[in-house]
């Protein structure tokens, strides 16, 4: 256990923790050169598209350092708010963390969230200034920020370059010297940490765990706490580039386990492992059931394609625990499923796996938060609603909580001012505002979770020139002033481009939608009257005026073959497309709302 460090890396994207974590591998020889690829660590496909880690791994390292072999387990940690769960977990299997600062651009949001959530966890933190080879570099400075945000000595940050080798010696020297072995006692039961576990459809789901007390061998008899069910150990071993498989791993170690289970559900990240006949007594703190903050209709494109769309879901949730979905069925969409996501991010994630992994079209409704209702009649009792258009009758509501955050933006001192005003309008309420140094401010508000989900990003991104970074985290329930806006296309409602929305912007909004929907629906025979309604009142009305010609008329008693072509040509430009009542409503259509601006 002397010998053993577990660390993770923390840092703002793109400041350097993948390229930081393959020198650290490639220095510690554990990757050959036939292995080397870039940025091991970020295996799916997706990630490596999207330059972000999705799901944490671990690895780990040996090295020898003033004569003595050490090993370094290296847990990485995933980079984006929509997984801030994840991290919080593979913090807690770590004693300490390498914080990594960009030399150019300094701290950011996700730097200061990262950091609280190590401090939380008392991991002992090495400051490691990134990109000093940039000429754009500010070494100095950004080394006096860092100071100034951990209380540290400026001799204690690292200056480093993860991408031509600078400092990653230093760096190894300072996670053994700094970074305290693992505590744990390996005469007490055991008790391992799980923080993360990956699907193998070939092995069914691999659970990667941190031992703090006792030992897990293979064929051991072992139990998960939270899940209160009983395996067989049938694999266990250590991780580095490939699993190696091991009799026992022990106390203060990193490895991987092996069961045959093959539902993702059954293995709770945070869960506590223990030996079946003498268990631990204590749970390991911190656990939490993942819970969706993001939901979203997801329907066939083909109606006939609903049983197929069931089967490429569970096989999704088998090997990702996050996302779940109840069946629902809507007027305008027919038969599909209501889906749960931990964010936008992984909503993207998941429809883009339905169509490359399970090649299914589908649409997507306008994503909305959870809201909770209570009634005049039953001014106790909660109603959770996932759908805006399961919102009982206005006149029967006592009141309606939504989910709120607490907001981290960092930015320059010359956008403090429109980064507020575009806070304020999306309902935000400042709490603090701190400055970090004279030109760079921290601002946090109160908002509501929903303004997170319409186009805020974005928005911040035009307003701060992109000298902004945010981060987020859930604060709980708040009441609100909230309203159904439904939209009606041709006299009809259409339930899935129901939303709801707070009363003071409704009227706003409402017209926006409407003239949105209009630019995006296209031109047909006949003319489209779309309007906004709050309950009985409509707000406001636009109109798809109808096509001067049918496409079709210049075949008139024609020939009959040429119409049919032009017909299955019109109807192949018809994906993603969906028929409600007589109006064709295009997939964009029902993403508008997010898109007002
Ligand atoms: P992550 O999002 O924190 O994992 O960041 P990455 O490791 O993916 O790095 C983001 C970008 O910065 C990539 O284009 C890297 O090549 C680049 N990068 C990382 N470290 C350095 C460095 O030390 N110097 C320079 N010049 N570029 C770096
Ligand atoms: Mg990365």
């Amino acid at each position: 256990m002397k010998h053993i460090r577990n660390f993770c890396i923390i840092a703002h994207i793109d400041h350097g923790k993948s390229t930081l974590a393959d020198r650290l591998l490639d220095f510690t020889g554990s990757v050959t050169e036939r292995e080397k690829k870039e940025q091991l660590l970020d295996s799916m496909d997706l990630e490596r598209e999207r330059g972000i880690t999705i799901k944490s791994h671990a690895i780990q390292m040996e090295y020898i350092y003033k004569g003595e072999e050490y090993i370094l387990n290296l847990i990485d940690t995933p980079g984006h708010v929509d997984f801030s769960y994840e991290v919080s977990r593979s913090i807690a299997a770590c004693e300490g963390a390498l914080l990594v600062v960009d030399a150019a651009q300094s701290i950011q949001a996700q730097t200061i969230s990262n950091l609280y959530l190590a401090l939380e966890n008392d991991l002992e933190i090495i400051p490691v200034l990134n990109k000093v080879d940039l000429p754009s570099a500010n070494p100095e400075e950004v080394t006096d920020d860092i100071v100034d945000l951990l209380g540290c000595d400026a001799e204690e940050v690292i200056p480093a370059s993860a991408k031509t080798g600078i400092g990653i010696e230093e760096i190894l020297s300072a996670i053994i010297e700094r970074i305290p072995p693992p505590k744990g006692n390996p005469e007490e039961p055991l008790q391992a940490l799980i923080f993360d576990s990956v699907y193998n459809p070939f092995r069914g789901v691999e659970t990667y765990f941190r031992v703090i007390n006792g030992e897990i061998s293979k064929g051991q008899k072992i139990k998960f706490l939270a899940t209160g069910k009983t395996y067989d150990a049938d694999e266990v071993g250590t991780l580095k580039l490939i699993q190696h498989p091991k009799k026992v791993v022990k106390t203060g170690d990193v490895g991987y386990l092996i069961t045959g289970i093959k539902d993702a559900r059954e293995v709770k990240v945070g869960d506590t492992i223990t030996d079946s006949a003498n268990p631990t007594k204590n749970m390991i703190a911190g656990f939490e059931n993942v819970k969706p903050m993001v939901f979203a209709g997801v329907y066939p494109v083909d109606t006939e394609d609903y049983e197929e769309l069931r089967g490429a879901m569970e096989k999704l949730q088998l090997n990702d625990a996050s996302l779940v979905f109840t069946p629902e069925s809507s007027a305008a969409l027919g038969f599909g499923f209501r889906c749960g996501f931990l964010g936008m991010l992984h909503l993207e994630i998941i429809q883009e796996r339905l169509e490359r992994e399970f090649d299914m079209t589908v649409i997507t409704t306008v994503p909305n938060v959870s809201y909770h209702a209570y009634t005049k009649k039953n001014p106790d009792e909660k109603i959770i609603l996932n759908n805006p258009s399961d919102l009982p009758d206005p006149s029967s509501i006592d009141r309606v909580e939504e989910p709120y955050i607490k907001a981290t933006i960092i930015t320059k001192a010359d956008f403090v001012g429109p980064v507020m005003s575009l806070c304020i309008e999306k309902r935000g309420i400042i709490t603090n505002q701190t400055y970090l140094t004279p030109e760079r401010v921290e601002l946090s508000f109160d908002m509501p979770l929903a303004e997170i989900v319409f186009d805020f990003y974005d928005r911040l991104k035009t307003v701060s020139k992109g000298y902004a970074s945010f981060d987020y985290s859930p604060i709980g329930m708040h009441e609100s002033k909230l309203v159904r806006v439904d939209i009606l296309l041709n006299a009809n409602s259409v339930d899935a481009l129901s939303a709801l929305i707070h009363a003071d912007n409704a009227y706003n909004i409402g017209k926006k939608m409407v003239e949105k929907l209009k630019e995006l629906i296209p031109r047909q025979q006949f003319d489209i009257p779309i309007q906004a309604a709050i309950g009985a009142k409509i707000i406001s009305r636009e109109t798809v005026k109808a096509l001067r010609k049918d496409v079709t008329a210049k075949c008139y008693g024609g020939d009959i073959s040429r119409k049919r072509k032009l017909l299955e040509k019109q109807k192949k430009g018809k994906k993603r497309m969906r028929q409600v009542g007589n109006v064709e409503i295009p997939q964009q259509a029902f993403m508008a709302v997010l898109k007002l601006n």
